[in-house]
C-alpha cells in the first residue's frame, strides 16, 4: 500500500503543478501578448478590422496612406457603435485623389492632417488603452495584397500603451482638422493657408 499511496502523492503533486503552470500567462514578464502578420496576403486587413470590431471606448489611427476600405468601413461601424474614433493622416492625403481619409472626414469622423514632418509615416491603431497595432503595414490594399509588409497586434503592455498615446497626443496636437474632399475630387490642395503654403514641401 505504501508505495501505492506515494506514487498517488506523486501524481496529485504533478497534477497541480500542471494546473498552476496552466494558470500562468504564456509569456513570461509583464504577461502581454503579440502576434504577427506577414503581408503580402497573410492576414493583416483581417486582424486589423477584427480588432476594430472589438473596440468598446476609443481608437486613435495614425496612418500614412490610407485607401482600405474594409478598415475604413470598420472604424465607421466603430463609430456608429459609440466608440470615440480619431484619425491622423500625413499631409500627402491632401493631394491624392479621393482616399479612405476622405470617406471617413466625409462620415464625420474627426480626421486631422500632421503636416510638421517630412512624412508622416506611422502606422498605428491605439485600441481601447488595451490593444495597440503597428508595423509597416500601411492600412491600404496594396499593403494587404501586394506588398512586403508586417503588422504587430499587441496586447497587455500598459506602459508600451501609454508611450503611444503620448506620442499620438503629441501628434494630435500640431496637426490640423480635415475637411475631405468631394468623391469626385482629382487631387489638389484642400484648404491651403498661409501657414500651410509657408511650410509646403521638403
Ligand atoms: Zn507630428
Amino acid at each position: 500500500m505504501r508505495p501505492l499511496i506515494r506514487v498517488l502523492s506523486l501524481l496529485l503533486v504533478v497534477t497541480l503543478t500542471g494546473c498552476a503552470q496552466q494558470q500562468a500567462p504564456p509569456q513570461t514578464g509583464t504577461g502581454g501578448f503579440v502576434q504577427v502578420y506577414f503581408s503580402p496576403k497573410g492576414g493583416a486587413t483581417d486582424a486589423v478590422v477584427r480588432a476594430l470590431n472589438g473596440a468598446r471606448k476609443t481608437v486613435r489611427v495614425q496612418a500614412y496612406s490610407f485607401t482600405s476600405k474594409p478598415i475604413a468601413q470598420a472604424l465607421l461601424e466603430a463609430k456608429k457603435r459609440g466608440v470615440d474614433v480619431e484619425i491622423v493622416v500625413d499631409k500627402s492625403q491632401r493631394s491624392e485623389r479621393y482616399t479612405e481619409a476622405d470617406f471617413t472626414a466625409n462620415q464625420g469622423i474627426p480626421t486631422f492632417v500632421d503636416d510638421r514632418h517630412a512624412i508622416a509615416h506611422n502606422k498605428i491603431m491605439l485600441i481601447d488603452g488595451e490593444t495597440i497595432l503597428t508595423g509597416s503595414f500601411n492600412f491600404t490594399k496594396a499593403g494587404e495584397e501586394s506588398n512586403a509588409e508586417n503588422l504587430l497586434v499587441i496586447r497587455g503592455y500598459p506602459d508600451l500603451m501609454r508611450q503611444y498615446e503620448q506620442n499620438y497626443a503629441f501628434h494630435k496636437g500640431h496637426s490640423d482638422p480635415y475637411r475631405g474632399k468631394g468623391e469626385q475630387a482629382m487631387g489638389g490642395e484642400d484648404e491651403p493657408s498661409p501657414r500651410k503654403q509657408a511650410r509646403r514641401k521638403k
